[in-house]
């Protein structure tokens, strides 16, 4: 195990954020990284439990080796570290930076959980940086070819994993350039797009291809031996009221995909924030990316509203240890709100009742209305509680609500009730050659849960076609 008393002598350190008015001037990497010292000192901490719940169902959906590798780390073996986690975790640059790190709040260490985080992303850029991450070529080749349709991190994942295995890969993607919610949805300060940039070159050069600006037709597919769908769970939420087809009116994802674009090409966006009061339905994530985006823009005021309840600071009695605490966060977007704007920028118990546009059909305000439940339980709106809010950009992260209809229709595929590709008997497995994976298969979730069903799709296709390869 690491240091016997490490977890007693060195105190939880996160890779800190840079100060908030100086990152907000550019679109560059919210956090510094830490010396090896600090690092070595944070996998020190791990006590290599008998139970290690990092790496059981409530932490690790890929089931990290966490302790074995942070003890390597520990006694100064990066390679072999980097090696051990690289096993299990296809790509440790992405999930150690965007990864909410489910098995740092099911450690044993419970609120200081040991920073696996971190210390997997030191572990990986040390690779790239010091040259141990090379191509890797497989010895021989099945002759099987298998399409995978999307490139984000669930088909990035099982295009890895299948490549590996000797079959000839090729990712279709409709959009310019390969990541899916990694490239055009996460912004460029969590996730910079070299970072994905550079995954893909490295897969290129392990013989994936990957055909861009495509779109997965029926005709093409044919000439596959198996075809992974990996499409995401990318209809949003929308909200039920007049008006949302008016300017300035936006879903969330498209206008994180407009912002990278943008940094991308060092242009403005043409659905810039600069100098609009930015109204963000949704609390959640994707909310807070919103916020942070819009501050970037330099916004004139960004206000987050939530229909729910502030969670509680401390979790509850039903939320015990080691499940994932459901209990308050402020994300960096919200901080960096609290720092410009002198408060938290959510309004919670709180939704939009009406929309309200000028003669160019432009947005120009908008009124929210708080909620409270219902003697039936419900959430409904209080009368009298109305305000009316100065609105230039209104953005919905309200959610998501399946596959888009388009692929489906365009595939004769049926998604389920809740708008999932899942087969009834909960594998990956649609049907002839067909499977799917990924938030296509689960529902809109987590790029670490992406990572792992790509990985076991890309199991369940190699049996299906007969390669026992011993992954
Ligand atoms: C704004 C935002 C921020 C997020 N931040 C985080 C975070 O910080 N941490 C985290 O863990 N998770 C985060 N998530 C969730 C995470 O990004 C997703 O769970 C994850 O990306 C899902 O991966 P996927 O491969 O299933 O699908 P996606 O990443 O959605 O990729 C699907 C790909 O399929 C392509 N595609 C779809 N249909 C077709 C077709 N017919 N033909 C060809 N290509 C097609 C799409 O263009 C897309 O590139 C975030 C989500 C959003 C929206
Ligand atoms: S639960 Fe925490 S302390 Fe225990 S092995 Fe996992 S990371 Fe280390």
């Amino acid at each position: 195990m690491g240091k016997a008393t490490g977890f007693m002598e060195y105190e939880r350190t996160e890779n800190p954020y840079r100060d908030a008015q100086t990152r907000l001037q550019d679109f560059s990497d919210l956090h510094t990284a830490q010396p090896e010292a600090i690092r070595r000192c944070q996998a020190s901490r791990c006590m290599n439990c008998g139970v290690p719940f990092c790496q059981s169902d409530f932490g690790c959906p890929l089931h990290n080796l966490i302790p074995e590798w942070n003890d390597l780390l520990y006694q100064g073996q990066e390679r072999a570290a980097l090696e051990r986690l690289l096993q299990t975790a296809p790509f440790p640059e992405f999930t150690g930076r965007v990864c909410p790190a489910l098995c740092e709040k099911a450690c044993n260490l419970a609120d200081d959980g040991v920073t696996n985080r971190d210390n997997e992303l030191y572990l990986i850029e040390t690779g790239f940086e010091k040259g141990w991450i090379k191509p890797r070529i497989p010895a021989s080749r099945t002759g099987k070819r298998i399409a995978v349709v999307g490139s984000g991190p669930s088909g990035l994942a099982a295009a890895d994993l299948l490549n590996q295995m000797g079959h000839a890969v090729t990712v279709i993607e409709k959009a310019d350039r390969a990541g899916g919610l990694l490239m055009y949805g996460i912004p460029n300060m969590k996730l910079p797009k070299e970072i994905v940039e550079r995954r893909i070159r490295l897969m290129e050069a392990e013989d994936v291809s990957f055909a861009l600006n495509t779109e997965a037709e029926p005709e093409s597919l044919k000439a596959y031996d198996a075809v992974i769908l990996c499409g995401g769970a990318r209809k949003p939420r929308s909200l039920n009221v007049e008006h949302m087809d008016a300017q300035g009116v936006h879903f969330a994802v498209d206008y994180l995909t407009e912002a990278t674009e943008a940094v991308l090409s060092d242009t403005v966006s043409f659905l810039s924030a600069k100098d609009k009061h930015v109204i963000v339905v949704g609390g959640g994530d994707t909310g807070n990316d919103c916020v942070g985006t819009a501050l970037r823009q330099h916004c004139a005021s960004v206000t987050q509203l939530e229909m729910m309840p502030a969670a509680p600071e401390k979790r509850l009695p039903a939320n015990p240890w080691p499940e994932w605490p459901r209990t308050l966060r402020t994300d960096y977007g919200q901080l960096e709100a609290i720092a410009t704007q002198g408060g938290d920028p959510r309004i919670y118990e709180t939704t939009v009742q009406s929309i309200q546009v000028n003669e160019q059909n432009e947005i120009v305000s908008l009124t929210t209305v708080r909620l409270a439940k219902n003697p039936e339980g419900k959430l409904a709106p209080v009368p009298g509680t109305e305000k009316t809010l100065p609105c230039g950009l209104l953005l919905i992260a309200a959610g998501f609500v399946g596959c888009e209809e388009a692929t489906l229709s365009r595939l004769s595929l049926q998604a389920d009730n809740r708008g999932r590709l899942l087969p009834a008997d909960g594998s990956h497995h649609l049907g002839s050659k067909l499977f799917s994976a990924g938030d296509m298969r689960t529902g809109q979730s987590l790029v670490v849960r992406a990572l792992a069903d790509g990985r076991a799709a890309a199991k369940e296709v190699n049996l299906f076609l007969g390669e026992k390869n011993g992954f």
